[in-house]
């Protein structure tokens, strides 16, 4: 819209043109290039601008408001059908549906109607989203009737040309006002539109042309897919009228939660219990991933809720190529119930800790000798790791 033509200039008026002028050359212009009379190429298009530089100037605001900011001052004010809303096109009183009606002069001469899109929620376990899977859907449906295909015409014989229209499916009507003669084109209301009559109809659809069936599509799920990722599966929708495509099939993933793993974008999580033993001294522990059991190291010392990643070991990218991470939270599991001996190993253990305090205490005044409480302390994990893991 950056280079739109003056409005004075389309309509072939000056800005001291009177509105009695301005209607009068309207008229003419519109009668000249109104679609349903012109076969000029650009016709509609010419006329969609009269029409518009028109209903700006026969608008005293509206006018006044050009004349000083120019189209800025109407684009910035008005929406497109604000614009044309309350304009007095005299004879031409369909001209705001032709813009704004759906689809200009389409919806005025419509075909057959393309079949109706269908929608499938289609669950999918964890595993299938991450890695891809091939599902067969049983879709209830409209299909063309494979008797007749389609036509409606028993077999054997072939629906005929409507008479009435011609076979084009259209009439044409002509109307008088304000003295101008408009010719328009309606569909056909002998054959609906669709230019044939079915004079033997078939059997087995009833001359419909489409039968109710359940067909069985195969729909393939990319790896990476996730929920709420709809699949477009084009031309697997209900079928059209005889002569217009059929619609489309959407199938709407749900992917369904797994036992252990939670997923961010293309990341996975889970949690691993570790004991105290493990947590103090490290460990190397065999890890469930998507791919397999993957070895994974545990630091000595390792706090609970620390998370260790494990490098492509997530879900395969949608687009491209790559994978996401396995996240590993570790959980320090306190345990609840204490045999004897495990109560007996944890004073032990927390009598330790006191013994090297006092060491400690000791080494600032000069005589160090804490290797020896290490060593022993050591011995009591080895204990303790014994007696937690069974
Ligand atoms: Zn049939
Ligand atoms: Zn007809």
């Amino acid at each position: 819209m950056a280079n739109k033509r003056d409005y004075y200039e389309i309509l072939g008026v000056s800005k001291d043109t009177s509105a009695d002028e301005i209607k009068k050359k309207y008229r003419k212009l519109a009668l000249k290039y109104h679609p349903d009379r012109s076969d000029e190429p650009g016709a509609e298009e010419k006329f969609k601008e009269i029409s518009e530089a028109y209903a700006v100037l026969s608008d005293s605001d509206k006018r006044a408001q050009y004349d000083r900011f120019g189209h800025a001052g109407i684009d910035g004010q008005y929406s497109a059908e604000d614009i044309f809303r309350n304009a007095d096109f005299g004879g031409f009183g369909d001209i705001f549906d032709m813009f704004f009606g759906g689809g200009g002069r389409g919806h005025r001469s419509r075909g057959p109607r393309r079949g109706s899109d269908l929608q499938y929620e289609l669950s999918i376990t964890f595993e299938e989203a991450a890695f891809g899977v091939r599902k067969d859907l049983d879709i209830p449906r409209t299909e063309n009737c494979s008797s007749c295909k389609g036509s409606g015409a028993k077999e054997g014989t072939r629906p005929k040309s409507c008479p009435t229209c011609g076979g084009t499916g259209q009439v044409r009507t002509t109307r008088t006002t304000f003295g101008m003669q408009f010719v328009s084109t309606t569909p056909c209301s002998s054959c609906h539109g669709r230019g044939q009559i079915i004079e033997y109809p078939c059997p087995v659809c009833g001359g419909a042309g489409r039968v109710r069936n359940t067909r069985r599509i195969s729909v393939s799920v990319p790896a990476g897919a996730d929920s709420g990722m709809t699949l477009r599966l084009t031309g697997e929708g209900e079928a059209g009228e005889p002569g217009a495509p059929a619609g489309d099939l959407y199938v709407l993933l749900r992917v369904m939660e797994h036992r252990h793993f939670k997923r961010v974008d293309y990341d996975v999580i889970s949690e691993l219990p570790i004991n105290f033993p493990q947590a103090a001294l490290g460990a190397d522990i065999l890890v469930e991933t998507l791919h397999g059991k993957v070895k994974m190291n545990i630091p000595a010392g390792t706090q609970t809720h620390s998370v260790f990643r494990l490098k492509g070991k997530g879900i395969q990218h949608l687009q491209g190529h790559g994978k996401g991470d396995h996240l590993v939270r570790v959980i320090l599991k306190t345990p609840s119930k204490l045999t004897k001996e495990q109560k007996e190993l944890l004073e032990e253990f927390e009598e330790l800790g006191e013994g090297k305090k006092k060491k400690e205490e000791k080494a600032k005044t000069g005589d160090a000798d804490s290797t020896k409480g290490e060593k022993a302390k050591k011995g009591f994990f080895d204990k303790m790791k014994d007696v937690l893991e069974g």
